[in-house]
């Protein structure tokens, strides 16, 4: 076939997509233990959400964006992220009415023309995570912690978390000037891009990775002499709760994310075994997103991690992933009559509901019935517990033929005993 999957897109096959359920079921578990109720959001929201929640200087704005005309005129893009989408969804519906507060979370596919590689594709699915409605640092503590309790759960080692605090309207503009007359003596040592932000926002070029950039970054100044009383206090008071849970974590003051609704905290967490694409989880606070969007003063904290890199370092690993869904039984019609035929599908639906995963001979591409001696080497291939070979005695009464896989050995029973003996085995 001609037709692929476009650059930058995944398909997940069978023999991964156990292995997504299960890191989803960890998180569905930690996220409820937290105290986090799940949301399902649209795929495509209005392009201004984005323009003006995300930031327009940013790079997922100014370039990575899949966005379109719908054919009512309406400007719409796939999400690029899920914040801004859980802070539009829960003004929307007055989640956080009358200052309550809302821990939501959700999971799903995100768009982003990137430049694809190990560990970054175009669609690449994020668990989100939102404290909507609390400004103190413990909302904040509490969500860093939930991120660090999946990882743990999942069984990733060697991972690193890093923690800044990027201030706030308050605060930042000062720290920008700073920033900007450093830059600026440094003009010459700075990449192109970086050139063409300086002016918009000098505090993108401290995540450059470029090594001349970078070089003059590290000696950029700090943020923490420019950050306002409470921006301050706030940053104590996440590290101290972090100390107190005894959480490890390293400063970074280059740390400033990629989207520019941050405020105060942003943290990230970093595994060794991911190359280039290092992040496996962002986050942080940011404040001012709905106003920026048009809503309410609504503070909020969360992050994002990403599925797909996950999983590369748990396979990397070597991490549990639990037990695969594997096929038990393989129910094999002995012949071609109608009776041992229709005995074998009424054997299959039974096991099956009565949960026992269970595989049956349906025929080839062209619809033909296949022989017992076929259907026992699928039995063999498709590594079953057990093979029943349903057949009819002397006395044309229905028998099941129950062997066991592992030890050859096989014994003949009623085929209303089959489910009890798989279930005791
Ligand atoms: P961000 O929304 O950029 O803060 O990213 C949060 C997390 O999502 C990152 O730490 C990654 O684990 C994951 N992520 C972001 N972009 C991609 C991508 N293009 N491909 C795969 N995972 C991604």
């Amino acid at each position: 076939m001609d037709i692929k999957a476009p650059r930058g897109v995944r398909d997940i096959l069978p023999d991964e997509s156990w292995r997504w359920a299960y890191v989803l079921d960890v998180t569905a578990k930690t996220m409820a233990d937290f105290g986090h109720s799940e949301i399902h959001l649209p795929i495509f929201e209005q392009t201004e959400l984005f323009s003006r929640g995300v930031g327009d200087t940013t790079d997922i704005v100014e370039k990575e964006m899949y966005s379109f005309t719908d054919r009512g005129g309406r400007g719409i893009t796939l999400r690029p992220e899920a914040t801004a989408g859980m802070v539009r969804s829960a003004v929307e519906h007055g989640l956080c009415a009358q200052g309550a507060a809302s821990r939501l979370w959700c999971w799903g596919p995100m768009f982003r023309y990137e430049r694809p590689q190990k560990g970054r594709y175009r669609q690449f699915f994020q668990i989100d995570v939102e404290t909507l409605g609390l400004a103190g640092a413990v909302a904040d503590i509490e969500v860093i912690a939930l991120s660090a309790e999946i990882f743990r759960r999942l069984g990733l080692k060697n991972l690193e978390v890093v923690l800044n605090s990027v201030g706030c309207p308050k605060c930042r503009p000062i720290y920008r000037e700073k920033l900007l007359a450093h830059f600026l003596t440094n003009k010459d040592k700075l990449c192109k891009d970086c050139l063409l932000r300086l002016d918009r926002n000098p505090l993108r070029l401290l995540d450059c990775k470029e090594p001349g950039c970078g070089a003059v970054a590290d000696a950029a100044p700090a943020i923490y002499d420019c950050l306002c009383d409470e921006c301050a206090a706030h940053f104590e008071d996440v590290q101290n709760g972090l100390n107190t849970l005894g959480f490890r974590y390293k400063l970074d003051k280059r740390l400033v994310r990629g989207l520019d609704y941050y405020t105060k905290t942003a943290y990230e967490i970093l595994s060794g075994d991911l190359g280039a694409q290092n992040a496996v989880c962002g986050g942080g606070r940011y404040d001012n997103l709905s106003e920026s969007v048009g809503g309410p003063h609504l503070p909020g904290v969360g992050f994002a991690a990403g599925v797909d890199r996950i999983l590369l370092v748990m396979e990397e690993q070597r991490c549990s992933f639990g037990k695969s869904l594997k096929k038990e039984v393989y129910v094999v019609a002995q012949d071609d009559t109608p009776a041992v035929r229709n005995a074998a599908l009424s054997l299959t639906h039974k096991l099956r509901m009565e949960g026992i995963p269970v595989e049956q001979d349906a025929g080839d591409a062209l619809g033909k019935k296949r022989s017992a001696k076929a259907q026992m080497k699928s039995a063999d291939n498709a590594g079953v517990a057990w093979a029943c070979i349903v057949s009819q005695d002397e006395a044309q009464k229905i028998v099941v033929v129950m062997k066991n896989m592992t030890t050859g050995e096989q014994t003949t029973v009623q085929p209303e005993e089959v489910a009890r003996r798989v279930k005791e085995a």
